[in-house]
């Protein structure tokens, strides 16, 4: 039986609980807020403000014609939501029961919150090189989104590491602005299907390093090299380049739903049509969780407030 914890009301029955602090989980949170729904955010511990704490300049988030700094952007559609308000708990939800009418979200510490609707918006993880560099590099030449910083290489020299669909579709993608493309894959041959690959490989500007994996990034405050291993002869070589954009695929954070709600193939939380509604009443999804195709902060904050409108809608009809 679970013992009541810390702030723990039992009888309070929220309407809408959000998890997540991107773009996605604020901009539901600013939605429901101005719905007057009282939304409870669940803002993560380490991460909160979501995948754009981790870069620097953001220049494609409309309003901004000057570009902004990922954290500044991200403060500005936290203020925006509390200012109209939104609950934010910078804690991490452990536990998610999703099926019942009424959902019941835990805390590690066994702080339970219910709510009539849930929106999830946890986001997904680019999967990371393991470098000690990588983080400190991440935009100052470390990048995961050709999208969004291929335009500051332009005539410059650069890499992409990966050999699947994504990783050449970077590459061709950044090949707009480059001087060169290196890709460095582990293999001899790529993942990639036949077209990508003979869209790559009859791509002028795209070399290939193959057998080859990044072993350490070079630069201070920018990037300025990579070391790579030939992964069968285990010799070593620097490669000379500004930019490394790492294309080696992202984990979208479902743990918490896993068993409860329809992935997609991919593993993405399954949406209905255009909407957020889920495999669940009372259950919407927004953001990187549900998107394998565009990933981009506007995308996600537009899929956020079609989330918050589900609910309130749901909620509404349920009343
Ligand atoms: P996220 O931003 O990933 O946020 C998810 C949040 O959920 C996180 O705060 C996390 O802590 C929280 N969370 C997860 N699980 C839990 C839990 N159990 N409990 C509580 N909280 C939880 N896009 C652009 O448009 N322009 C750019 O210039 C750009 N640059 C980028 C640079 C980098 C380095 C990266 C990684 C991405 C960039 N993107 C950019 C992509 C953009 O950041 C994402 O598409 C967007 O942030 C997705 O928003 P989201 O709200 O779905 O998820």
């Amino acid at each position: 039986m679970h013992e009541p914890g810390l702030g723990e009301d039992v009888s309070d029955v929220r309407n809408v609980i959000i998890i997540g602090s991107g773009p996605a989980g604020y901009t539901a949170a600013l939605y429901a807020a101005r719905a007057s729904l009282k939304p409870l955010v669940f803002e993560g511990s380490v991460t909160s403000g979501g995948a754009l704490m981790n870069t620097t300049e953001v220049e494609n988030f409309p309003g901004f014609p000057d570009g902004i700094q990922g954290p500044e952007l991200m403060d500005k559609l936290r203020s925006q939501a509390e200012k109209f308000g939104a609950e934010l708990i910078p804690d991490d939800v452990t536990e998610l029961h999703a099926t019942g009418d009424i959902k019941e979200v835990k805390l590690h510490d066994g702080t339970t919150y219910r709510a009539r609707a849930v929106i999830l918006a946890t986001g997904s993880a680019y999967r990371e090189l393991g470098l000690p560099k990588e983080k400190v590099l991440s935009g100052h030449g470390v990048s995961w989104c050709a999208t969004c910083d291929g335009f500051f290489f332009r005539e410059q020299d650069i890499a992409v590491v990966g050999g699947g669909d994504s990783a050449l579709e970077e590459a061709t993608f950044l090949t707009r602005f480059a001087r060169s493309v290196t890709v460095i894959h582990r293999r001899d041959s790529l993942r990639a299907s036949k077209i990508m690959q003979e869209r790559a490989t009859s791509n002028p500007k795209i070399r290939w390093a193959w057998n080859s994996e990044v072993v350490d990034i070079h630069g201070d405050a920018k990037v300025s090299g990579v070391r790579l291993r030939d992964t069968v002869t285990g010799e070593e070589r620097d490669l000379e380049i500004t930019g490394l954009f790492v294309a080696i695929g992202h984990d979208p954070r479902t743990d918490l739903i896993k068993g409860q709600l329809e992935l997609d193939d991919a593993g993405y939380v399954k949406t209905e049509g255009r909407s957020s509604r889920t495999s669940v009443a009372g259950v919407f999804a927004a953001g990187d969780v549900v998107d394998h195709e565009y990933q981009q902060a506007i995308t996600a904050a537009a899929s956020g407030t079609t989330a918050a409108i589900d609910a309130e809608r749901f909620l509404a009809a349920v009343e």
